[in-house]
C-alpha cells in the first residue's frame, strides 16, 4: 500500500494536495510519501526478524540524502556502487559497519575512500579486483573485508536489461570456478574472507530464483567451511519486484519466510540490499499537459516531463501507471503521453486510456520512486527536476530544481577561442 489517494476526485500524498505542491514548486516534480518510505522499509526489515539480518538500501535506486536519512533512521545500512554514492550515504549519517559495496568496476580511489571509511565488505567481482583490493590496502596499512560475488545462473525471468545471474552476464564469478577463487582469496595478506555475495536480477515476481539460488550460497559456504574458510555473511542482493501494473510480486514476508527457511542451518547473518520494493510505488513523477495533438493515427498528449527525467519507458518500455491529479467524470481518450525531447523514444505511456485532459492539466506518472530521479540527466539541456517529500501535512523540498547555471558550472571556454 502507498500514501497517493483521492480524496473528492483529487489526488493527495499522505494529507497534502498534490496541486498544492504544484502551485508552490512548479511542474515537473518527484514527489516521495516519507509513511510509505518508513513503512516499506519497517515491513520489508521486520519480516526478517527471526533471523540475524541487515537491511542495506540499495542508494542506486534512489539517493536522495533525505530518503537515505529515513532509512539511516530505522536502523538500515546501504548498498553503494560506487564512490559517490558512498559519499552521499556518509552524509546521510549511515554508520559505515553497515555500508556493503557492489559493482563490477571499483577504481582505485573508491576502494581507497572505502577502505578509509571502514565499510562493512566489498562484494567483489574478479580474481583481478581482489588483487587490486590487497595491494591498496596494503598501502594504506588496512585489511579489507570480503565477500565473493558469486554467478548462480539462475534464471530470474525478467527484462534482459536487469537480469544479472546468468552465464551471458557481466556480474559476479561463475559459482562452479567460487571455491578457487575463495582459496586465492585466503592467501592475500589484506583480505580478509567474510562473507558471500550474488544479485540475479531486479523487478522479480517469483520466489522460486531466490530460493534456488540460496541453496546454492548455502552449498559454496559449506564447502568453504570444510576448508576451514569461515563465512559470517550471506548476502542475496535486492531485486524483489513490485507492481507497476498487473505483476503481482510475493509480499515481503512471504519472500522472507522463504529465504529465512533455507537460512536455518547455516549460521550466518543475511544481508538484502532492496532497493526497488521499498522506494519504487513510494514516490511518482508530477507532470503538466502543455499540448494535445491528434494525428490521424493516434493522439499524442505532450507533457512537460521527459525521459531525460524518468527514462524507463524509454529504456526497458516499462510501464508506468499514469493518473489524473483531479479526476474528472467524462469521456476517455487513447493516446501516447510523450515528451518535448527530440526523440521519438521520449514517451512516458503509450496507447494508453486516459481521461481526456486539456492544456494545464496535471498527471501522476505513478511507481517512480526507484530508478526515477536516479537515472535522470540533462538531455537537452533541461534542467532536473526537484524532489519533494510529504509528511502527514506538510511539504518540503528535498532537492532543489537546477538552473540554468547549474547546466553550465564546471565548463569553460579556452582562452583562444576568445578573440
Ligand atoms: C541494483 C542492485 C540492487 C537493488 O536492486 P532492486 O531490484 O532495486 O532491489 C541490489 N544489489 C545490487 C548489487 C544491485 O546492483
Amino acid at each position: 500500500m502507498h500514501d497517493f489517494q483521492y480524496h473528492q476526485n483529487e489526488l493527495y500524498c499522505e494529507e497534502v494536495p498534490i496541486n498544492k505542491i504544484a502551485d508552490k514548486v512548479g511542474t515537473p516534480f518527484y514527489l516521495y510519501s516519507n509513511h510509505t518510505l518508513e513503512n516499506h522499509f519497517k515491513v520489508f526489515d521486520s519480516a526478517f526478524n527471526g533471523i540475524d539480518h541487515l537491511t542495506c538500501f540499495s542508494v542506486k535506486a534512489n539517493s536522495n540524502l533525505t530518503v537515505l536519512k529515513i532509512f539511516v533512521n530505522l536502523g538500515g545500512g546501504v548498498d553503494i556502487v560506487s564512490g559517490g554514492e558512498l559519499f552521499r550515504a556518509l552524509n546521510s549519517g549511515v554508520d559505515p559497519s553497515k555500508v556493503v559495496f557492489s559493482g563490477v568496476g571499483k577504481g582505485i580511489k573508491e576502494l581507497e575512500y572505502a577502505l578509509e571509511a571502514g565499510i562493512l565488505m566489498f562484494n567483489v567481482e574478479s580474481t583481478q579486483e581482489l588483487t587490486t583490493i590487497n595491494q591498496v590496502a596494503q598501502r594504506i596499512g588496512r585489511k579489507a573485508k570480503i565477500a565473493l560475488r558469486v554467478n548462480p545462473h539462475i534464471d530470474p525471468q525478467t527484462h534482459p536489461y536487469i537480469s544479472t545471474g546468468l552465464k551471458k552476464n557481466k556480474f559476479g564469478i561463475e559459482i562452479n570456478q567460487a571455491l578457487e577463487d575463495y582459496r586465492e582469496a585466503k592467501k592475500l595478506k589484506h583480505i580478509e574472507i567474510v562473507g558471500v555475495d550474488c544479485h540475479i536480477g531486479s523487478q522479480i515476481t517469483e520466489l522460486q530464483p531466490f530460493v534456488e539460488t540460496l541453496r546454492k550460497v548455502k552449498e559454496l559456504v559449506l564447502t568453504l567451511r570444510q576448508e576451514a574458510i569461515e563465512i559470517q555473511y550471506v548476502d542475496l542482493g535486492g531485486g524483489l519486484g513490485i507492481t507497476y501494473h498487473q505483476e503481482q510480486p510475493p509480499h515481503p514476508r512471504e519472500y522472507a519466510s522463504a529465504l529465512i527457511k533455507e537460512m536455518q542451518d547455516i549460521n550466518c547473518t543475511l544481508i538484502l540490499e532492496p532497493g526497488r520494493v521499498i522506494a519504487g510505488n513510494a514516490g511518482i513523477l508530477v507532470t503538466k499537459v502543455l499540448y494535445l495533438k491528434k494525428g490521424t493515427e493516434k493522439t499524442f498528449v505532450t507533457v512537460d516531463a521527459a525521459m531525460n527525467d524518468l527514462i524507463r519507458p524509454s529504456l526497458y518500455g516499462a510501464f508506468q501507471g499514469i493518473q489524473p491529479i483531479v479526476k474528472t467524470e467524462g469521456e476517455e481518450m487513447v493516446a501516447d503521453i510523450v515528451g518535448p525531447i527530440c526523440e521519438s523514444g521520449d514517451f512516458l505511456a503509450k496507447e494508453r486510456t486516459i481521461p481526456c485532459l486539456k492544456p494545464g492539466d496535471l498527471i501522476a506518472v505513478m511507481s517512480a520512486g526507484a530508478y526515477g530521479f536516479t537515472m535522470s540527466s540533462n538531455y537537452n539541456s533541461r534542467p532536473r527536476v526537484p524532489e519533494v517529500l510529504a509528511r502527514e501535512k506538510e511539504f518540503y523540498v528535498i532537492r532543489e530544481r537546477e538552473s540554468y547555471e547549474d547546466l553550465i558550472r564546471g565548463e569553460m571556454i579556452p582562452e583562444f577561442l576568445n578573440k
